[in-house]
């Protein structure tokens, strides 16, 4: 049994109430870990050391501040080895989805932060002859994350690498659903020489260790992403401390296919947004929307592929739809399959549980489920349900496709596959997205704004908006 400790003031702690969680690898349904339940001890604890380092960290040269976080960026590579198979036992996810996307990802976001910083500038503003505005941009001090288990490192450390390299003290929790990877990478912070207390990470539940973070009016800023939900929460918490917000939340994103795409390219890419992490990406496209005269060429070669998926024990190479991440997590996906019947909806494959043979024959494991006859106004889709299941509705004319895609509450990405150029660009004004991807998906570049509209979230991630937001304006005028 691996015990999992905290990182605080530099050095690995157990909780001070000695309460632990159990942590389950989702393959074998087994508990193989202990995490800190951790308590407002632990996070006064935190707090302290964080107040200790910040003057020395956020005083430091940006060049030495780069260079420490380029040294961590370097740590993790060398580790993502480690790291992958950690994140593949620890989430369920296949081990090549661990290396080729969260843990290159998790280097990639600390590099690149580092070397935005030595980049970001501020603005001035002339007022001719009369004087001259010039804006600083402070590291706020305390600030908070919290993050969930879909990418544990890819997204734990896409918030604490901008706070950090703007030069904020960090207090972070990962989700309690998946902490090893943030565990493993307490012990790459040290090796890599980040200063005591310049990172503090706190295991444990979200109503507890996580409330009580939000609650703390030491930490001036929160950036947080997990369900629409708890985002409701979390603000109605920290809005009246007037604390910095930054919510990434829920998605329902949708799929058009026009009749003009490449089509064998199309179908593929389609496979891969609504199934890859077994449906668990914020970002996968669970509602499909295909043009009339396409439609049943295009369901018959989905199929053909979605029943090609090899599902299977995520440690294997070759498998390329593991398990999901926890029991409940399965439960819920198969109540949402039961409701959809029940709407009315015919599941054309998948649609079950799965029992492997062998290690994994108690996992959780779900079959990538492809259901038609579903109108927009049901409650399958219109609610997130975050796994292998996704819908099929033809479509006549772009208008239809805009409003069947603006449907719903949420807001966050969408992708638009069509040889006609026009119509992308025109759609991609019309559509209500954070992002709107055209002939691809997950295409990433760090510097774009990233994050959603409508019940989707607040704020932007990524590049310069993440640098704003772990950062205070201030406004200095001079008279000429
Ligand atoms: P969740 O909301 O249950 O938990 C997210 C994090 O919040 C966890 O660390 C959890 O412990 C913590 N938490 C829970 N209650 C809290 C509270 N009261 N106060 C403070 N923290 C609390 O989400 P999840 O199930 O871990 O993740 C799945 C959700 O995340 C999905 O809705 C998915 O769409 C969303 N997500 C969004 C993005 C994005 O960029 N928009 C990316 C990934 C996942």
């Amino acid at each position: 049994m691996q015990i999992i400790n905290n990182f605080i003031d530099g050095e690995l702690i157990p909780p001070s109430s000695q309460q632990f969680l159990e942590n389950v690898e989702p393959a074998t349904g087994n508990v193989y870990s202990q995490i800190p339940e951790s308590n407002r001890d632990d996070l006064s604890h935190a707090v302290a050391a964080a107040k200790k380092a910040l003057p020395e960290w956020s005083g430091m040269s940006i060049e030495d501040r780069a260079r420490i976080l380029t040294r961590l960026a370097d740590e993790v590579e060398n580790a993502s080895d480690e790291l992958a198979k950690a994140e593949a036992i620890d989430n369920g996810k296949p081990i090549s989805l661990a290396k080729a996307v969260d843990s290159y990802r998790a280097s990639a976001n600390i590099r690149f932060f580092a070397q935005a910083i030595t980049q970001f500038s501020s603005e001035s503003h002339s007022m001719g002859n009369e004087g001259i505005n010039y804006t600083l941009r402070d590291p706020i001090g305390i600030v908070g994350t919290i993050s969930p288990w879909n990418l544990p490192l890819y997204l734990f450390t896409w918030k604490i690498a901008p706070a950090l390299a703007a030069g904020n003290v960090v207090i972070a929790k990962p989700s309690e659903v998946t902490p090893m990877t943030a565990f493993l990478f307490s012990k790459l912070c040290v090796k890599a020489g980040l200063p005591r207390g310049v990172l503090n990470i706190l295991h444990g539940s979200g109503g507890n260790i996580g409330q009580a973070i939000v609650e703390h009016p030491e930490i001036k800023a929160i950036s947080f992403t997990g369900g629409t939900a708890t985002g409701k929460k979390l603000a109605a918490t920290a809005a009246p401390m007037f604390k910095k917000l930054s919510l990434e939340l829920g998605g329902k994103n949708p799929t058009l296919v026009f009749a003009d795409c490449d089509f064998e390219s199309t179908v593929n890419q389609v496979v891969r947004s609504a199934f890859a992490n077994q449906g668990q990406i914020c970002l996968c496209g669970s509602r499909i929307y295909i043009e009339r005269p396409i439609y049943e060429k295009f369901k018959e070669a989905f199929l053909r592929q979605v029943e090609d998926l090899k599902i299977g024990d995520p440690l294997e190479l070759s498998t390329q739809h593991g398990a999901l991440v926890s029991q409940p997590h399965m439960d819920k996906v198969l109540s949402y399959i039961e409701l959809a019947k029940k709407e009315g909806g015919q599941v054309l494959t998948g649609g079950e549980r799965i029992t492997l043979k062998g290690r994994c024959e108690t996992g959780f494991f779900v079959s990538p489920t492809v259901i038609e006859g579903l109108p927009l106004s049901c409650r399958t889709n219109q609610e997130e349900i975050f796994g292998p299941v996704c819908t099929l509705q033809p479509f006549d004319n772009d208008d239809e496709a805009v409003s069947l895609a603006n449907g719903t509450e949420y807001g966050l990405a969408t992708s638009v596959w069509s040889n006609n150029l026009s119509r992308c660009h025109r759609l991609a004004k019309q559509l209500d997205f954070g992002i709107v991807w055209i002939n691809c998906w997950l295409q990433r570049d760090l510097r774009t704004p990233f994050g959603g509209v409508k019940a989707s979230g607040v704020g932007r991630e990524g590049g310069l908006e993440a640098l704003r937001f772990f950062t205070e304006p201030k406004n200095v005028c001079v008279k000429y």
